[in-house]
């Protein structure tokens, strides 16, 4: 068996009888022979299947576009017998009850744009979820509270260590945690939550410990430009060592790093988006430190900032090997320097991008500003086309494959 396998539910290459028009396109181009047919049905083998995706690109209806998560694959067998595809298994997230309605439309939000919602990546790691709420928070202490930003730059970014003690609190890379800040709204009800992605890996911001970190942006003004004091980003860029916060969560399904070997992250961030790509990175950074360089494909990172001054995790970033990591920064308030945003640096890397974007085996990941969406799109619908590929389509694979994700918010 290939090991399209998480720990509780796999995903599976079909083929969807409904709208296949039996070309047979797709079983010559196969390099494993895992797709046949009978008088009905083409159908794949899922023990052959690799998902290396040879059959994708050819297939003229999308047929070919389809993967369920199942608790058992498929057999040839069965897929003989369908008139059309069956429902998508319940994934087995380990979760205490159903999530919290706030969160769910602040996820709603946060992947309304161009990203929609998205499976996870195949070989993703199994999520807990939900595992504290607002009536059972976990306690967190402040470990260190440290100003990222310079001083000078228009917005301060805090990372925060926070430390859950004796509570256990699993959680993987491009998740969130819920923040409760204390006191009350002007209706005079508690704070609603605000997540925060987690920026350090599954193993704790110090391996071995029972911590993570957040990367925070103190809301000094709305989005109108007028002044606000968020209420808990304020809160928590204010915090010291040792003082307490609650912390539900985790939360996030989708938004994971796939797990084997040779699958390439290609991560586009702004400002605090930079958290699930710092969480990412080290995930691999740590794993190459010790010597399994082999564990992971390529990984390319744009980023940008108005300035490298407010370019949170700057200096660890300019110390990674270019072999590790290639890493494009875009500046677009620079002293000196001509404007550059993040697309502008995604259209100068454009045949890299094309080649990543051709490989099936690349996983892409878009965290940040909303606002920062409508430009990365502009720049990846240019080079597809001067490229002659068809982004829409491609992302629209990509989603389905759980290869494309995407987070922004206000
Ligand atoms: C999935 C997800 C992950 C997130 N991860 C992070 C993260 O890693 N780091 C992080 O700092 N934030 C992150 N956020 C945003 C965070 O949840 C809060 O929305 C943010 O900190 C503002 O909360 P606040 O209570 O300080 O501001 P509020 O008191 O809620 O808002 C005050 C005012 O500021 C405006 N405002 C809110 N957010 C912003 C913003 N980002 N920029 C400009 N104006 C704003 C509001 O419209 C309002 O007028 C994430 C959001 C989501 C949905």
């Amino acid at each position: 068996m290939d090991g399209s396998v998480t720990s509780d539910v796999l995903r599976q290459h079909l083929i969807d009888p409904e709208i296949c028009i039996r070309c047979n396109t797709c079983e010559e181009m196969c390099p494993e022979d895992a797709i046949t047919h009978d008088d009905l049905n083409y159908v794949i083998d899922f023990d052959k299947c690799t998902m290396k995706g040879d059959c994708l690109p050819p297939c003229p209806t999308g047929a070919i576009d389809s993967f369920r998560k199942a608790t058992r694959p498929w057999t040839i067998e069965e897929q003989f017998g369908w008139d059309s595809l069956p429902p998508d298994a319940e994934p087995v997230v380990e979760s205490k009850g159903p999530l919290p309605e706030d969160v769910v439309a602040i996820t709603e939000n946060a992947t309304s744009g161009a990203g929609g919602q998205t499976l996870p990546p195949w070989s993703a790691a199994h999520p807990y979820i939900n595992l504290y709420t607002p009536e059972q928070p976990a306690v967190a202490t402040v470990m260190g509270n440290m100003r990222l930003t310079d001083e000078s730059a228009s917005t301060g970014i805090h990372h925060l260590v926070l430390d859950f003690g004796n509570n256990a609190f699993p959680y993987l890379e491009g998740q969130s945690i819920g923040v409760l800040p204390p006191g009350e709204d002007e209706n005079g009800r508690p704070h609603h939550v605000r997540l925060y992605s987690i920026s350090s890996p599954r193993e704790g911001e110090r391996p071995g410990y029972n911590n993570c970190a957040i990367t925070v942006k103190r809301i000094t003004e709305d989005n109108d430009g007028n002044p606000v004091e968020g209420v808990a980003s304020t809160f928590l860029c204010g915090l010291e060592k040792g003082d307490e916060v609650n912390v539900t969560g985790p939360f996030g399904t989708a938004f994971l790093m796939p797990n084997h070997a040779g699958a390439n992250l290609l991560m586009i961030c702004t400002g605090t988006g930079a958290a699930p790509m710092r969480a990412m990175t080290e995930r691999r950074r740590r794993k190459w430190a010790r010597g399994a360089r082999e564990a992971g494909g390529s990984m390319t990172l744009f980023f940008g900032a108005r300035t490298a001054g407010e370019l949170p995790y700057f200096g660890p970033l300019k110390k990674l090997p270019q072999e590790f990591m290639d890493v494009q920064m875009a500046f677009s308030r620079e002293p000196g320097a001509e404007k550059e945003y993040v697309q502008d640096r995604i259209r100068a890397q454009g045949k890299q991008l094309a080649g990543l974007l051709r490989d099936e085996n690349t996983f892409m990941y878009i965290c940040g500003h909303r606002r920062m969406e409508d430009g990365v799109e502009a720049s990846l619908t240019d080079i597809c086309a001067y490229h002659d590929m068809d982004w829409p389509q491609i992302r629209d694979r990509m989603r389905l494959a759980g290869r494309y994700h995407v987070e922004t918010y206000y």
